[in-house]
C-alpha cells in the first residue's frame, strides 16, 4: 500500500524531480528503460565516451560540491566535502560502500528507489567510486526486505553484462566492482560503523570514533559510506551540474528530498518534493489529516527527531535548517504525523520500547537507560504514575545525551524530552487522573 502510494503521488512534481520517480511504475526498472530515460549518461559523460573529454575526479567532487547535496540518511553532511577526504594517493585497498540499511521507524524511501530505480543508485555509486579512485564497493541493503535484494541483484547483473560494472568500465581505464549485501534487520547495523562492523562479518555494533571511516574504514581501510538517496542524486547533478540542483532547493539546503509521510494523513507514501517545501504543502500532498481530525503533533524525520507540536510545525519549510531552529531534525525525512486523538503517553511508550529493544548493549547509559526510560513511561501509561517521574524521565533522559559511544542513546533521549518540553501537561493529567489507557498493540 505504501509503495502503491508513493509511486503514484510523486508523478506530481516530475517536472522538478524527475531523478528518482517521475514515470516509474514498477515495471520498467531494468536497463533499458533506465538507458532510455538517460541513464548512465551522467557516466558516459564522465568517463569522455559521449564525445567529449571526460571530467576529472576533481571536477566530479567540484560538481557535487557546487550542487550542496547532503546526506540524505540523517546526518546531512556534505557530500562533496566527505568525498573531498578520501585520500585517493592511498596505495591499498579503498571501499565504497551504500548504506541501505532504513530502519528508522517511519522511513521507507530506500527501498522505493531500490525497487522502482535501483540503476540510479549503481550509477551514483560508479560515479562516486570514480570520483575518490575506488575499485570496490558493497550496498548494504536491510535484512527484512527481500524483494528489494532481489530486484538490487538483477540490475547489478544488468550493469555488469552491459558493460558498466567490472573491469575497464565502457573500454576505460577505470575498474569498479560493486557488490550487494543482505543485512541483517538490525536497527543498529544502520550507523556506519556497526554497518562495517555487520559487513565484516562480525556482531554488527559501533565503534568508537575517531578514527572515522575515511581512514579506518572496512577491513580497516579508508572507506566513505553514503546513503542510497545520496547516490541516486548523484547521476542528474553530473547531466544538469551542481548550480541546476542547488536551486531546486534552497542555499545550504539544495536539490529535492523524499519524505516519507506516515501516519494520520489520507494518502500516507513517499513525496519527493524540493528541499524548503513549506510543511503545509507536504502535508495537503499526503491528502491532509485524516477527515474530521486536527494536526497535534509531528515527528519531522524519523522517530529519532523531536517532536513538534502543530503550532510550530505548520510554520516550518521541509529543510535542514528550518527544522533544526524549531527544534528537531530533519533526519531521514520520515514524517510522522498524529491528530488530536492520539495519546502522546502512548506514542512515547512505544519509541522508548523500540529504542530499548535495538540498543546493542555496550555501553551502560543506553543499555540501562532506554530500559528505564521505557519502564517509566510504561507505568505512567498504565496510570500508576507518581508525580516525581516527570522530573526522574527528564534526568534519564539527560544522563544518557553525549553519554555514548553512537548517536542511538541520543536518539532515544530527544523524543523523552521533546516530548516533556511540549506535552507535559498530558503526561501529568494521566498521573494526576491515574486513568489507565488501552495497551498499545506493538
Ligand atoms: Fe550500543 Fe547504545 Fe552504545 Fe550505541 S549508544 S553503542 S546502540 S549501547
Amino acid at each position: 500500500q505504501f509503495q502503491a502510494a508513493g509511486v503514484e503521488t510523486c508523478f506530481h512534481d516530475r517536472h522538478i524531480t524527475p531523478q528518482i520517480y517521475a514515470g516509474l511504475n514498477g515495471s520498467n526498472w531494468s536497463i533499458k528503460d533506465y538507458v532510455a530515460r538517460g541513464g548512465y549518461q551522467a557516466l558516459r559523460t564522465i568517463l569522455g565516451k559521449d564525445g567529449g573529454e571526460g571530467l576529472t575526479q576533481d571536477q566530479v567532487i567540484a560538481t557535487v560540491k557546487e550542487s550542496g547535496l547532503r546526506g540524505r540518511g540523517g546526518a546531512g553532511f556534505p557530500t562533496g566535502l566527505k568525498w573531498s577526504f578520501m585520500p585517493r594517493q592511498f596505495p591499498g585497498q579503498k571501499y565504497l560502500v551504500c548504506n541501505s540499511d532504513e530502519g528508522e521507524p517511519g522511513t521507507c524511501k530506500d527501498r522505493d528507489i531500490l525497487m522502482y530505480n535501483p540503476h540510479i543508485v549503481i550509477e551514483g555509486m560508479i560515479i562516486a567510486a570514480y570520483a575518490m579512485g575506488i575499485s570496490v564497493g558493497y550496498n548494504y541493503i536491510h535484512g527484512e526486505i527481500f524483494q528489494v535484494y532481489e530486484r538490487f541483484e538483477a540490475a547489478l547483473e544488468e550493469a555488469r553484462a552491459a558493460g558498466y560494472l567490472g573491469d575497464g568500465i565502457l573500454g576505460s581505464g577505470f575498474s569498479f566492482q560493486l557488490h550487494a549485501h543482505h543485512g541483517f534487520g538490525a536497527y543498529i547495523c544502520g550507523e556506519e560503523t556497526a554497518l562495517l562492523e555487520s559487513l565484516e562479518g562480525k556482531k554488527g555494533q559501533p565503534r568508537f570514533k575517531p578514527p572515522f571511516p575515511a581512514s579506518f574504514g572496512l577491513y580497516g581501510k579508508p572507506t566513505t559510506i553514503n546513503n542510497t538517496e545520496t547516490f541516486a542524486a548523484v547521476p542528474w547533478i553530473i547531466r544538469n551540474g551542481g548550480a541546476a540542483y542547488l536551486a531546486c532547493g534552497k542555499p545550504n539546503n539544495g536539490g529535492t528530498k523524499i519524505f516519507s509521510v506516515s501516519g494520520d494523513v489520507e494518502r500516507p507514501g513517499n513525496y519527493e518534493v524540493p528541499m524548503g517545501t513549506p510543511f503545509s504543502k507536504l502535508l495537503e500532498l499526503a491528502g491532509g489529516v485524516r477527515t474530521g481530525r486536527q494536526l497535534k503533533a509531528v515527528i519531522p524525520g524519523g522517530s529519532s527527531s523531536p517532536v513538534l507540536p502543530a503550532s510550530i510545525i505548520m510554520e516550518c519549510t521541509m529543510d535542514y535548517d528550518s527544522i533544526a531552529k524549531a527544534g528537531s531534525m530533519l533526519g531521514s525525512g520520515a514524517v510522522i504525523v498524529m491528530d488530536d486523538s492520539r495519546c502522546m503517553v502512548e506514542s512515547l511508550k512505544r519509541l522508548s520500547y523500540f529504542y530499548m529493544h535495538e540498543s546493542c548493549g555496550q555501553c551502560t547509559p543506553c543499555r540501562e537507560g532506554t530500559g528505564w526510560l521505557w519502564r517509566l513511561v510504561d507505568r505512567i501509561h498504565r496510570g500508576e504514575g507518581r508525580p516525581a517521574d516527570m522530573d526522574v524521565l527528564d534526568s534519564v533522559a539527560s544522563n544518557i545525551m553525549g553519554r555514548t559511544i553512537c548517536a542511538l542513546g541520543d536518539a532515544a533521549a530527544m523524543p523523552v524530552r521533546a516530548m516533556i518540553k511540549h506535552f507535559r501537561p498530558e503526561f501529568e493529567a494521566l498521573i494526576r487522573n491515574k486513568t489507565p489507557q488501552a495497551a498499545p498493540s506493538a
